[in-house]
């Protein structure tokens, strides 16, 4: 290994840290959460602790006899987003013909 290579791949090391430590500033930063599974990637908005209506709970208790979480506009009124990754498994129909 060269000293060209030995530097190309110290820097790649220290990139991956870096873009990860950034992504969570960024995510932290804009109030979202990362969901992530092998068939989904989602970033879903969250309560704002310097929300003046429910200062971070995300919403309030309405209704007496039977309460009622409302949920606030801080980040109700923000949009999912989601990348599909792996598509759903298509199921196939039963066959109408019998098996012999
Ligand atoms: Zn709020």
């Amino acid at each position: 290994m060269t000293t060209r290579h030995r530097r190309t791949a110290l820097m790649l090391a220290a990139a991956v840290p870096l873009a990860a430590v950034t992504a969570a500033a960024a995510l932290r930063a804009s109030h979202l959460k990362l969901y992530a599974d092998r068939h989904r990637i989602e970033l879903m908005p969250q309560p704002r602790r310097s929300c003046p209506d429910c200062r971070g709970a995300g919403g309030w208790w309405v209704g007496d006899a039977n309460p009622e979480m409302e949920a606030c506009g801080c980040w109700s009124d923000r949009r999912t987003l989601r990348i599909p990754l792996r598509p759903a498994r298509r199921v196939e129909p039963w066959p109408d013909e019998p098996p012999f």
